[in-house]
C-alpha cells in the first residue's frame, strides 16, 4: 500500500520523493506500507492550504462546525471496527484497546459537537453607565498538530475535533509509527463534509515536525510526545511566540494501603501496568505498596504477571502486545540493564521474547523490579515499556513523600477503603490526575486531562478545558452613553 500526505483535500505524496516503510511490529514481514517522509516544503504547501482555508472556515457558525464534527463521530461508530483492526495490526495494541482507542474518538467528536452550540463568552457589568461589557472565544488560527503513535486516532481526535470546532484549521504531523491510522481518520474527516484545506496530514519525522513548528503562519502548537521533544518544541514556540500546548511524558505512582480491596488492587495494577504494553503516558510504572501486605501482594502479582498472555494484539486471547519499534526495545532492555546494576531485584521478565510466535516481532516480558529505591533510573524515568519497579513504605505519609518523588506529574492512584486516607492522597498527590480504588490509567474523553512538573505546561486537553487552548478570547465594550466615558478617570455615578 502506497500512503499519501493530505494537503488542500488531495492526496499526494512528499515534494521531497522521499518514503519510510512501516510495518506490523507483531510481525515485521507485514509491510503496511509505504509513507511519505515529507520536508518544510510538504510543510509549508499545506499550511499555505490550511490558510487559505481559515478564510471560509471561521466564518461558518460554530453550531454548523459542531454538526460537521457530529459526523465524522458517526462515521467512526460505523467505521470503529475496520479503524481497530487497522490499529491493532499497525501499533500492536490488542484489540480490545484499539476498540478502546477508536471509541475515545467518536466520545469526544460527540462532545466537541455539542460544544458547537455553546462556546460560552462572559457578559459582566461596566464599571461605567451606559455601557456594556462583553467577551467571545475567537479562533486562534492555522493550529500545527504533532503526536505520538500510542493512541493513534483517541489522541489526535482530543485535538483536531476541538480545534475544527473552534473554527480553527489544522497541519497534522502524525507519528511515523502510526502513519496508516492517520489516514484512516483524515478519510473519514473528509467523508464527513470537512472542507478541503481544514484538515491538512503531512507524514514524516522530525525534520516535518520542526518545520510545522517554526512555520511563522502556524498560531498554534498542539503536541503530545515524550518529555525531552516537547521541551524542544516549547524553547522554539517561546522564541517565536507562539502558543503551544504540551502533553508529555509520565512516571505514575499507584499506591497500595494494608485496608485496600486486595483483589481489586491486583487487577489495577495489572491492567495499569501491562495494558499497552505499559507504553502509555499513564501507565502504571512505580507501585509504592505499604509493608504490612507488601510480600503477598508482589507474590500475587507476580504470579498474575507470568500468567499474562503476550502475543499479537489480533488474536482476541492476546492481553499484552507488542513493543512499538527495535529502537524501543533496546531503550527498554538498557533500563532493565540498568535496575539491575543499581541494586533492584528482578522479580520476572526482564528479557526479549523471540522464539515461536514472537521471532518475527519486538515482544517483551512483563517484567517486575522489587527494592527500588527513588534514586534509582528505573524509579525516575519514564521507560515506556511493560516494566513495574516496586518500593516498599511503612506509611501513608512516606507513600506520598515517595510518590511525588518524580519529575513528572501526569496520573497517580491510591487503594484504600479509609475515606480519609483517599482525601489526604487527593490533596498532596503532586499530579494532574488522581484514581481512587481505580488504576492510573482510564480517562473519559469529557474530564480534563493532562499533568504538571515534566509533563505539562498548564494546558489541558479533553472536556471543557480543551477550547482554552482552541480559543483566543475576545474582549467588547459597547458605549451606548453617546459621549466619552473614561475608564478609571471618570468614576462619578451619576
Ligand atoms: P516522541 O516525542 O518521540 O514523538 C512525538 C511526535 O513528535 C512524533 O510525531 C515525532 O515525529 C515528533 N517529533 C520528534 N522530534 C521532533 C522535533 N524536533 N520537532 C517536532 N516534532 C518532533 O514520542 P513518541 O515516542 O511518539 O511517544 C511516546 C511519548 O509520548 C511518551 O513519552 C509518552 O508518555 C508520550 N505521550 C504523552 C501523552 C499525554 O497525553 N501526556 C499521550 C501519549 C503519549
Amino acid at each position: 500500500m502506497e500512503g499519501y500526505n493530505y494537503i488542500g483535500g488531495r492526496w499526494c505524496p512528499s515534494r521531497s520523493g522521499r518514503w519510510f516503510d512501516k510495518r506490523n511490529p507483531a510481525d515485521t514481514r507485514d509491510l503496511i506500507g509505504r509513507f511519505p517522509l515529507s520536508s518544510a516544503e510538504d510543510i509549508a504547501e499545506a499550511v499555505e492550504a490550511a490558510q487559505q482555508a481559515y478564510a471560509r472556515w471561521r466564518l461558518v457558525p460554530a453550531p454548523r462546525r459542531g454538526e460537521i464534527v457530529r459526523r465524522i463521530g458517526d462515521l467512526l461508530v460505523q467505521r470503529k471496527e475496520e479503524l481497530a483492526r487497522a490499529m491493532t495490526r499497525e501499533m500492536g495494541k490488542p484489540l480490545v484497546e484499539a476498540r478502546g482507542d477508536v471509541q475515545e474518538a467518536i466520545d469526544t467528536a460527540y462532545y466537541a459537537a455539542a460544544e458547537g452550540r455553546r462556546l460560552f463568552g462572559y457578559n459582566t457589568p461596566s464599571e461605567l453607565p451606559n455601557k456594556v461589557n462583553l467577551s467571545f472565544r475567537m479562533p486562534v488560527g492555522v493550529c500545527g498538530i504533532i503526536t505520538a503513535w500510542n493512541f493513534p486516532i483517541a489522541v489526535p481526535s482530543w485535538k483536531i475535533f476541538p480545534a475544527l470546532v473552534c473554527g480553527n484549521t489544522v497541519v497534522w504531523k502524525p507519528s511515523e509509527d502510526a502513519p496508516h491510522c492517520a489516514n484512516l481518520l483524515a478519510e473519514v474527516v473528509a467523508e464527513a463534509g470537512v472542507p478541503e484545506g481544514v484538515l491538512n496530514v503531512v507524514h514524516g519525522d522530525a525534520e516535518a515536525g520542526e518545520a510545522l513548528v517554526r512555520h511563522p503562519a502556524v498560531r498554534l502548537i498542539a503536541f503530545t510526545g515524550s518529555t525531552v521533544v516537547g521541551r524542544h518544541i516549547a524553547s522554539i514556540c517561546g522564541q517565536l511566540n507562539k502558543k503551544c500546548s504540551l502533553e508529555m511524558g509520565g512516571k505514575n505512582p499507584l499506591i497500595v494501603l494494608p485496608d485496600a480491596p486486595f483483589e481489586l488492587a491486583l487487577e489495577g495494577v495489572l491492567w495499569g501496568a501491562f495494558g499497552t504494553t505499559g507504553q502509555r503516558c499513564t501507565a502504571t510504572s512505580r507501585l509504592i505498596l505499604h509493608r504490612d501486605i507488601a510480600e503477598t501482594f508482589v507474590e500475587q502479582l507476580c504470579q498474575r504477571t507470568s500468567a499474562l498472555r503476550v502475543g499479537n494484539g489480533l488474536d482476541e486471547h492476546v492481553q499484552v502486545g507488542p513493543i512499538i519499534n527495535e529502537r524501543q526495545l533496546q531503550r527498554i532492555e538498557s533500563y532493565v540493564r540498568s535496575g539491575l546494576e543499581e541494586g533492584a531485584r528482578l522479580l520476572v521478565g526482564g528479557h526479549r521474547l523471540t522464539d515461536g510466535e514472537y521471532a518475527h516481532g519486538f515482544f517483551f516480558a512483563p517484567t517486575i523490579f522489587a527494592d527500588v529505591t527513588p534514586r534509582m533510573r528505573i524509579f525516575r524515568e519514564e521507560i515506556f515499556g511493560p516494566v513495574l519497579s516496586v518500593t516498599v513504605v511503612d506509611s501513608l505519609d512516606e507513600a506520598i513523600a515517595v510518590a511525588n518523588q518524580s519529575d513528572y506529574g501526569l496520573s497517580s492512584s491510591i487503594y484504600t477503603r479509609d475515606i480519609t486516607a483517599a482525601f489526604q492522597a487527593i490533596r498532596d498527590l503532586e499530579a494532574g490526575i488522581t484514581y481512587v480504588n481505580a488504576p492510573t490509567i482510564g480517562a473519559e474523553a469529557h474530564m480534563p486531562f493532562g499533568g504538571i512538573k515534566g509533563t505539562g505546561n498548564g494546558h489541558r486537553e479533553g472536556g471543557w478545558t480543551v477550547f482554552d487552548i482552541f480559543t483566543e478570547w475576545k474582549t467588547v465594550y459597547i458605549d451606548y452613553s453617546g459621549r466619552l466615558q473614561r475608564a478609571q478617570i471618570d468614576t462619578e455615578t451619576s
